[in-house]
């Protein structure tokens, strides 16, 4: 069907009725997502080819896509191995090139010796022959003369899948690109932009599509990169000031006494970083701006000791506190600690747990909401919408990572009409060492502090990698542990073992059997695992504390905060299926004492990536060294996943490659939102549109457009 006029193109424009694509092929963009035309030149390439000129033969580069041609000498199909394949052999007076497509046996009837062919791809050395693997392929012929190969250029390769090509995806936004560039405006006002040199939005899309230069791919690049940055950190610092402006703490006393009285309670002097931290902590507390801190310090760096000191302020004041734990294991030990901290005191205590039965839940509600509790330790069952608080002064949330970013906003109290709203102070902790990057970016509104100092006395724990093999010399060193009156934790990846091929992944159940009849027989050993129930896990755990258990044979129940100074053993069996985060916790299980601790991962590691895990935590201790690898191992969105983080992944911007851009997004973004704190102004409407659509709804921002 042909008609006269060109139809006028939107962005909005759907596939199907934009020029140049073909039926078929738009019905498998709309089934990628790719259902509008703005959509379409959203899409980017992941990566340039570089296609050379022709060249001779001889003469190809390996890594760049370039063309030759040649005469056939000698073809053969291949039927051996998983994919069928036909090869042919091409020379020219220069040189020999292998070619080979796999299942593409059609091409036996296409390709014979004698044909002459041009033919365009990546050649590849192997061993001492250049090879092409599945090159796109003329067969020449002179009466037709040369097909059209167009000018050498940077080829973008596009994600596809769904039966679509990449090539396929990059014809169509050829066929768009010129309607839609005309159409997309810049959120960006000139002078910021210029200042920046930034290029504009439409030309940074041409030169991703159509880069002339690599310097275009970078120029564009960083200007889709610094978008998603920027926009990212307005949403946070317009929300930070949307805060401030509607909500209130209430302001916490401090004065000499009462830090003396606090003090009185540690019984042990404060590391110089802790000592920082908690002025740090004082400064923000004292004052009507609700606190957003969050104290970031490795495994065992004294995080709690800081924590109470804000919650005991916040007593102090007549106020209540509340501390909430990612599990139940964690918050019972909070509370069992606590409670010896506060023995004799007149501070009024509870745990609030998911499993709290009935009345004694009906009970701890009641005196929370009356003010007769000062000091609450829980899960996240704290933060129902049931619970209510009489004042709630300071929260502090253990193993932040663990809790939507969301919950944080629960523990609002509304004010009168007229009023700011009330909400504690709120300071989270974790130690899983976040790279500043990392945490600026998804906890934006996060003041950071950090406790960088291990309480002295501390001796470094010894890291060893044992293969399979090596598993009974193993629990021989543990034994020898175990009869010096030490104790140990023995890490599985499950409750119940499995089958998997030749390779069993032995399970809670079945190693401690194993043990209990081998290797540490007559030792006291228990099972350890989330499917117990609490009072008895409770009770397990106070065995192992008081030391009338000597091993603990355990899932990753164990991995944050559990704290026995006379563990110096951890063995991590099947190490290779944990993540460096998670090994790293749990080695933090150990060395919590004065006496050197050893930690041994049993592993067999059959990944590349499993290996540099490995080899990560078995070099260094230092959290922080080991958060930066796992960011550059895995990337953010695995680090902390999505869904936690709350924020959407980037589609350009990488944390480890942009951490510059990142810093002057951040640095940006604050000057911007103290100047224009609701981006009011006229030439901001479209930015302020922009942010709202990227991250409106994740943080609650006015009318999400
Ligand atoms: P984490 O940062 O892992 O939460 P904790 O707060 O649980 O660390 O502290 C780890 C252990 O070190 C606890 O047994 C705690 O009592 C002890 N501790 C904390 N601060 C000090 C200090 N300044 N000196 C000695 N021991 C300390
Ligand atoms: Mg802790």
């Amino acid at each position: 069907m042909a008609t006269s006029e060109t139809p006028s193109v939107e962005l909005t424009t759907r596939v199907e009725m934009a020029p140049g694509i073909p039926a078929p092929r738009a019905a498998k963009l709309r089934a990628l997502g790719l259902t509008n035309v703005g959509r379409l030149v959203a899409h980017l390439p992941f990566r340039h080819e570089r296609e050379e000129a022709e060249v001779p033969i001889g003469e190809l580069a390996e890594g760049v896509v370039s063309s030759a041609r040649g005469e056939v000498t000698a073809t053969r199909p291949v039927f051996a191995g998983r994919k069928p394949r036909f090869e042919a052999v091409l020379v020219d007076d220069s040189g020999r090139l292998d070619l080979v497509w796999f299942n593409q046996m059609w091409r036996r009837g296409q390709i014979q010796p004698g044909v002459r062919l041009l033919v365009q791809g990546q050649a590849r050395r192997v061993g001492s022959k250049m090879q092409m693997a599945n090159p796109r392929c003329w067969v020449l012929d002179d009466a037709k003369g040369d097909p059209e190969m167009g000018e050498p250029r940077l080829r973008p390769v596009y994600p596809a899948g769904g039966g679509l090509k990449p090539w396929e995806v990059e014809a169509a936004v050829r066929a768009v690109l010129p309607h839609a560039l005309p159409l997309i405006e810049d959120h960006l006002p000139d002078t910021y932009r210029c200042a920046r040199a930034l290029p504009l939005l439409r030309d940074a899309y041409r030169m991703m599509h159509e880069p002339k230069d690599e310097q275009e791919v970078d120029d564009a690049r960083r200007r889709l990169a610094f978008d998603e940055l920027l926009l990212l950190q307005l949403a946070v610092f317009m929300k930070r000031a949307e805060l401030r402006e509607t909500l209130r703490a209430p302001a916490l006393r401090w004065d000499e006494r009462i830090d003396a009285r606090v003090r009185e309670r540690f019984s042990f002097t404060l590391t110089g970083a802790q000592e920082r931290v908690i002025r740090e902590i004082v400064a923000d507390v004292t004052t009507e701006r609700p606190t957003n801190r969050l104290v970031q310090g490795d495994v065992g760096s004294g995080k709690t000791v800081v924590a109470l000191y804000a919650m005991l302020l916040a007593v102090a004041s007549g106020h209540q506190a509340a501390l909430l734990a990612p599990t139940e294991i964690l918050a019972e030990q909070h509370f069992a600690n606590l409670s010896a901290t506060l023995k004799g005191s007149d501070v009024r205590t509870a745990l609030l747990t998911g499993t709290t039965q009935d009345a004694e839940r009906e009970s701890v509600l009641r005196r929370l909401e009356s003010g007769e509790i000062d000091l609450v330790v829980g899960t996240h069952a704290l933060l129902t919408g049931r619970v209510a608080f009489k004042s709630l002064g300071a929260a502090i949330i253990d193993e932040q990572h663990r809790f939507g970013v969301h919950q944080r906003a629960a523990l609002r109290t509304k004010g009168e009409s007229g009023e700011k709203d009330v909400t504690p102070h709120v300071i989270v902790m974790t130690a899983t060492p976040i790279p500043r990057t990392l945490a600026i970016t998804l906890f934006g509104d996060l003041d950071v502090s950090t406790i960088d100092e291990l309480p002295k006395g501390r001796t470094p724990i010894r890291t060893a990698l044992a293969p399979v093999e090596a598993r009974g010399r193993v629990y021989e060193a543990v034994r020898r542990r175990l009869e010096a009156g030490e104790q140990a934790y023995i890490v599985v990846p499950t409750i119940e073992g499995a089958e998997m091929g030749e390779k069993a992944l032995i399970g809670v159940r079945d190693l401690l059997a194993e043990l209990e009849a081998g290797p540490l027989a007559g030792r006291r050993l228990a099972a350890l695992h989330g499917r117990l129930k609490r009072a008895t896990r409770e009770h397990i755990m106070a065995r192992f504390r008081a030391g009338r258990i000597d091993a603990l044979v355990a899932t990753t129940v164990i991995e944050v905060g559990v704290d026995v100074p006379n563990a110096t053993v951890i063995v991590i069996e099947h190490a290779e299926r944990f993540g460096l985060a998670q090994l790293h916790q749990l080695r933090g299980r150990v060395g919590r004492g004065d006496k050197p601790s050893d930690c041994f991962l049993i592993a067999d590691p059959t990944t590349e990536d499993a290996q540099s895990r490995l080899a990560a935590i078995a070099e260094t201790t230092d959290g922080f060294a080991l958060a930066e690898k796992d960011l550059e191992l895995r990337g953010p969105g695995e680090v902390f996943g999505t869904r936690q983080a709350g924020v959407a992944p980037f589609k350009v911007a990488d944390l480890v490659r942009d951490r510059e851009l990142l810093a002057l997004a951040r640095k940006d973004a604050e000057a911007w939102i103290a100047r224009s704190p609701k981006l009011g102004a006229e030439d901001e409407s479209l930015l302020l549109r922009r942010t709202q659509k990227a991250h409106g709804e994740f943080f609650g921002l006015g009318d999400v457009g």
